[in-house]
């Protein structure tokens, strides 16, 4: 039967943590997105429209070079505004099927597209659907009812409809309303839409631990890397130092392009050491202007995207602070915070440390300060 599919990949994906917006991030080694979209053309789709962020255009043609039979169309605010960019660049007979498929769902396979497509056959719409098998509570901090589970499914996607008949349905659509699939669009609609068993593999990527439980599912083998920095700063004039990403009162400042913040520098150099990415001169030139007074949480934010780029996450950091002053102690707990926020960790799994020289050399003689960071990272073997 020949059909066309839209993957919706507009998505910023804010639950899922810092990084790339998910449709982006690597799984075994390809782009999430690329995963559904191989599918689809492999089950015979004639054209796949994969929607983007207007800023993603040629990321998309990164993700998916080599592959033909898809082309990609500018997204909109919000996820129905993409899918009837999707309809509107979508040139398909108007009876046949579309395949409206959310791209952070990578483990869709042909048996899915091949139940939907047979469902289409006796209904206006067809979706993949699962059971309830959790208690169900209504509350808000305290529960104030149990719901029953009766009658209540949970809809996945790819869904199938007839080109037509959807983009009927979308321009009847509420304009100040934002459904939250497809098919409520054809239910309100007043179209029957079939359900068709679902599969627990057609998993929503969301939350982080998705990413990790999908790398699983995929049969990657993951590996751990170690990787180290070190960075140095001279004291100057000033009334503060940055470091470890939070502002220290001293009766000096730290010298340096940015706002010379060592701790993070150290961080930033030890996450692109674990990924052999090179180091942060490479990465965030001194000559380059732009980063002059740059806040450094940037590039530590940077170097964590570039692992979640990779399908890894960092998993640890241990920073060590060497100077004699300011006195690291009572700023400890701030700095372990605010790097644990900027890597995306619980604060268990990030450490502080300080010493001193005892005297000699140039944090002895209150010169500057250092900072050594290890962190470790996972990522697809
Ligand atoms: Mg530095």
């Amino acid at each position: 039967m020949s059909f066309s599919a839209i993957v919706v990949a507009a998505g910023a994906g804010l639950r899922a943590g810092p990084g790339e917006p998910k449709a982006w991030r690597n799984l075994g080694g390809r782009p999430i997105v690329r995963w559904s979209v191989e599918s689809l053309l492999a089950a015979g789709a004639h054209t796949v429209v994969v929607v983007v962020a207007p800023d993603r255009l040629a990321a998309a043609d990164d993700a998916l070079a080599g592959l033909t039979g898809w082309i990609a169309a500018p997204g909109g605010a919000t996820r129905s505004d993409s899918v009837k960019a999707g309809l509107a660049t979508l040139d398909a007979p108007a009876d046949e099927p579309v395949l409206i498929h959310d791209a952070a769902r990578p483990f869709v396979g042909h048996d899915h597209i091949q139940r939907l497509l047979a469902g289409l056959g006796g209904a206006d719409g067809a979706i993949p659907t699962l059971p309830v098998p959790d208690t169900l509570k209504r509350g808000d901090g305290q529960v104030t009812e149990t719901v029953s589970r009766d009658g209540l499914w949970r809809a996945q996607t790819p869904q199938a409809f007839r080109l037509d008949d959807l983009r009927t349905a979308y321009r009847a659509w509420p304009a100040r309303e934002e459904p939250t699939d497809d098919a409520s669009v054809m239910e309100r609609a007043g179209r029957k839409v079939a359900m068709v068993p679902g599969d627990p593999i057609l998993m929503k990527l969301t939350y982080p631990e998705d990413f990790m439980l999908a790398e699983r599912l995929s049969g990657t083998q993951r590996i751990v890397r170690i990787g180290q920095g070190i960075d140095a700063h001279r004291f100057g004039p000033g009334d503060g130092v940055w470091l470890g990403g939070i502002l220290i009162p001293y009766d000096h400042g730290l010298v340096g392009h940015s706002d010379a913040d060592c701790a993070l520098h150290a961080l930033t150099d030890a996450v692109l050491g674990a990924i052999a990415e090179g180091d942060i001169g490479q990465h965030f030139p001194p000559s380059d202007p732009q980063w002059k007074g740059a806040s450094s949480d940037r590039f530590l934010r940077h170097a964590v995207a570039r692992v979640g780029a990779r399908g890894g996450r960092v998993l640890t950091a241990d920073l060590t602070i060497i100077c004699e002053r300011p006195k690291i102690g009572p700023h400890r707990d701030a700095m372990r915070a605010r790097i644990a926020e900027l890597l995306g960790l619980p604060v268990d799994r990030v450490s502080v440390k300080a010493t001193t020289t005892e005297g000699m050399g140039f944090t002895g003689r209150q010169e500057g300060l250092m900072a050594q960071a290890i962190v470790t990272v996972e990522t697809p073997a």
